[in-house]
Order: structure tokens, then C-alpha cells, then sequence
């Protein structure tokens, strides 16, 4: 991007400065390893090593607590840097910081004291475990429970496709301290839980896509957790603890998505320049510009509500319907060019010599993440109507 359009989107000489150090880290080291740690699904070490360097685990942790501070517009641009050059990394800060954006919102003085500055340095890293076996989008139907005893909570239950819960060490866990609520979400509640005695590992996930990253299952079997780690000390906040960290949680998704768009249209841009049917470059048949319209159509159009939502969140008002939008429309248009693509390089799409077959496989995870685009579409229905009253 010009420094000038940058500089339209209010970005200071500081984050501008921070842009172009992430610009080149990927180009050195995150592009030139992304396919082939992805194929063998190996866990990205070094370059976890320099993100801690780069600040990006406490990307948006206050400055007071050692982070970087950046808004939401910053740490989109961002987000969709990395992803470009590969989606799955981006995974390994964005949960890490959705963990630490419940306390720094929501914890008390001396929990913010204690847990951000670790979390600002990389020193302790996790993400955050809603997630069960039995209920993903309807989050009020978990089982996991923590029961007080004393100055601790015991924690029971099984979170499962954790973002970082293999390599990361601690983690927000969302839990019903009152099982027997009406509305169920009134007894639910948010801990930072650290693995040992009670908190281990059960399972890492195989996956389609967003290889490298650990997904893991999380068990908790009578796991004592001291009562000083509920965030906010109170309990049955935790539910809107947790869906209120989403909205930052959904400008990231779009932001990958925005990333994963590019990067299927850049490339097949510019292999439909170089490859050659009925002797003329694919790009000059018709069919084929079609595809290349649409997808650079939907590239910026995912560009422009990611922007929206992320300057709204900025400013501290709802953005929930923004952040929606966004979401929905960038992860669509990043599993649209992926198959465009797919289309323009005809069978070479399908060999692991190109990046095409990966965006294929990442960008679907997109639709899923962070609340599915089915419960997108009813969030934007219902705040339409909430703004819009008749
Ligand atoms: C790779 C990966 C990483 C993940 N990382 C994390 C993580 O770090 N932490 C975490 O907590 N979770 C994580 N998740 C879980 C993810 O958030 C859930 O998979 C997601 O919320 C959907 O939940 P579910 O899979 O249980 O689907 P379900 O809730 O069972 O939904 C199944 C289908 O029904 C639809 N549906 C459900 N309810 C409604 C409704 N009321 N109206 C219309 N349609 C509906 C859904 O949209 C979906 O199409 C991850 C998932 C994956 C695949």
C-alpha cells in the first residue's frame, strides 16, 4: 500500500513504521517457509521466537502493560499481511490476544498487574477455550463446571478445538459456576486457567486446513484454580466476558480472510498473464476475466468493511453489526477466490508446488471461527432491526 492512502487511514509515522517491519518479516521469514511447514504440519517455533521480538503478542495490550497498543485498523493490517503469505500463524497471537483483551477489559487492577505484562512479552502464551464437545455456536449448553472450595474454584469438563493448546500454557476458560442458572448465562463465568495437576492435554486435532497450529482437545478433571483467577472476581459474567472479546475476535477473522482473498487473486492474476491457451495469455479470454472481476471485486469490498468495522471498534462504539459484516463478507470472498483460483491454474491447482491448493484448504476455517456465518447473518438481522426501529 502507497504511504499516502496509509496516511488516509490515519495511520501515524509510528504504525506505519511497525507496518513495514511486519512487511518484512514476512517477506523474509514467513513466506519462505509457509508451504513447507504447512505439508508437514510442524509446529512454526522460530518464528514464534520472532513474533515475541516483533511485539505481537501484546499487539493490543496497553503500552502501561508493556504492549504495543495498537488499534484495531493497525492490528487488521497486520493480521492480513501475515495471512497473505499464510493464514495459519496469525492464529498463534490473534486467540493469545482475545485471552488477554477479557482481562485487560474486564479484570481487576491486580489481575491486569499480574497477567498482561507476561502476556505482552510472549512469556506465558494461550489463547481462549469456549468450545466443547457438545456445544460450539449455542455456548450457553457447556458442561464444563467450576465449583467453589475454599480460596478455589475446582474446574471439571473438556474443551475441544483449542487454538494453541498444545503449545500454549494458559488460558481463558469459559465455565458454568452455577449450572443450574436460568438464564444459563447469568451462571457462567471466566477463568485464566495454567496447565499442571488437573489441566493437561487430551488430544491434538488433524485438520483440513490451518495446518502447524495446534487444535486441541482440554481437559479439566478436578482442576483446582485459584478464586483470585475468575476475571472481574465475580462470578456470572463470564458469558458476556467472553462473546464481548468476539468482536475484536470476528475484525481478525475478516482481516485473515482479507489476506487469504489477496493472496488467491494476486496469484492467479498473475498466472493467468503467464499462461498460454490458443496462443494468447488465459487472461485475454473472457471467461477468464470474469473471475479476475469478481475477485478483485470482493477483495476490496472485504477491504473496505473490515476498515469500517475495525475504525468503529476503535472509537469504543458497538460494532458488532460492522464487525459481522465484515467477517461474513471477507471469509466468503476468501473461500470465492480460493476456488477462482483453483479454476484459473486448471490442474495445477491441484499439485502442492503451488500455494493455491492451501488457500483452498485454510480459507474455509474462515466461515467457522469466531462464530459461523449462519449466526453472522442472524447477529447483523437482529441489530438492523435494533438500529432501525419502526
Ligand atoms: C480450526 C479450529 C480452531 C478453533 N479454535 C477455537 C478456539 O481457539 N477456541 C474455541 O473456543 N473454539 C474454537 N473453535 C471452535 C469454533 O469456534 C466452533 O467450531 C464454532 O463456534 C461452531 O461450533 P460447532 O463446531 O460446535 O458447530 P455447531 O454449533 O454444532 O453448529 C453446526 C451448524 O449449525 C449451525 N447453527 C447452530 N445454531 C444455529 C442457529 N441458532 N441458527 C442457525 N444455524 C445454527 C451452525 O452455523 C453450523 O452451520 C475452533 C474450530 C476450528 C475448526
Amino acid at each position: 500500500m502507497a504511504a499516502n492512502t496509509q496516511q488516509a487511514a490515519g495511520f501515524t509515522d509510528e504504525d506505519m513504521q511497525i507496518l513495514d517491519s511486519i512487511d518484512r518479516w514476512v517477506d523474509g521469514e514467513v513466506k519462505p517457509i509457509a508451504r513447507k511447514f504447512d505439508q508437514a504440519d510442524e509446529y512454526p517455533h522460530d518464528l514464534v521466537e520472532q513474533m515475541k521480538e516483533l511485539g505481537l503478542f501484546g499487539a493490543t495490550i496497553d503500552p502501561e502493560y508493556g504492549g504495543l497498543g495498537l488499534s484495531a485498523s493497525v492490528y487488521a493490517r497486520i493480521v492480513a499481511r501475515i495471512a497473505e503469505a499464510w493464514m495459519a500463524p496469525t492464529g498463534i497471537f490473534n486467540s493469545h490476544l482475545i485471552m488477554a483483551a477479557a482481562v485487560q477489559r474486564h479484570g481487576t487492577d491486580a489481575q491486569k498487574q499480574k497477567w498482561l505484562p507476561r502476556f505482552a512479552t510472549g512469556e506465558l502464551r494461550g489463547g481462549i477455550g469456549l468450545t466443547e464437545p457438545n456445544a460450539g455456536t449455542d455456548l450457553q449448553g457447556i458442561r464444563t463446571v467450576a465449583r467453589r472450595d475454599g480460596d478455589h474454584y475446582v474446574l471439571d469438563g473438556t474443551k475441544t478445538w483449542i487454538t494453541n493448546g498444545v503449545h500454549g500454557s494458559c488460558f481463558a476458560i469459559l465455565t458454568k459456576t452455577d449450572p443450574q442458572a436460568t438464564p444459563a448465562h447469568k451462571g457462567m463465568s471466566l477463568f485464566l486457567a495454567e496447565k499442571g495437576e488437573g489441566f493437561t492435554v487430551g488430544k491434538k486435532l488433524k485438520k483440513l486446513g490451518y495446518r502447524a497450529i495446534d487444535s486441541a482437545e482440554l481437559v479439566f478433571e478436578n482442576c483446582r484454580v485459584p478464586a483470585d483467577q475468575l476475571i472481574g472476581e465475580q462470578e456470572g459474567r463470564g458469558f458476556q466476558h467472553a462473546v464481548g472479546g468476539l468482536e475484536l475476535g470476528r475484525i481478525n477473522i475478516a482481516a485473515r480472510g482479507v489476506g487469504l482473498a489477496s493472496a488467491a487473486f494476486k496469484d492467479a492474476l498473475r498466472y493467468s498473464q503467464e499462461r498460454k491457451t490458443f496462443g494468447k495469455p488465459i487472461c485475454n479470454h473472457q471467461a477468464i476475466q470474469l473471475k479476475l472481476a469478481e475477485m478483485a471485486t470482493r477483495l476490496e469490498a472485504s477491504k473496505l468493511l473490515v476498515e469500517q468495522a475495525a475504525r468503529k471498534y476503535d472509537t469504543g462504539e458497538r460494532c458488532d453489526l460492522e464487525a459481522g459484516m465484515a467477517k461474513l463478507h471477507a471469509s466468503e470472498a476468501a473461500v470465492a477466490n480460493s476456488m477462482d483460483a483453483m479454476r484459473i491454474f486448471g490442474g495445477y491447482s491441484y499439485s502442492t508446488e503451488y500455494d493455491v491448493e492451501r488457500y483452498f484448504r485454510d480459507s474455509p476455517l474462515m466461515c467457522i471461527g469466531e462464530g459461523t456465518n449462519e449466526m453472522q447473518r442472524i447477529i447483523i438481522a437482529r441489530q438492523l432491526v435494533e438500529r432501525h426501529p419502526a
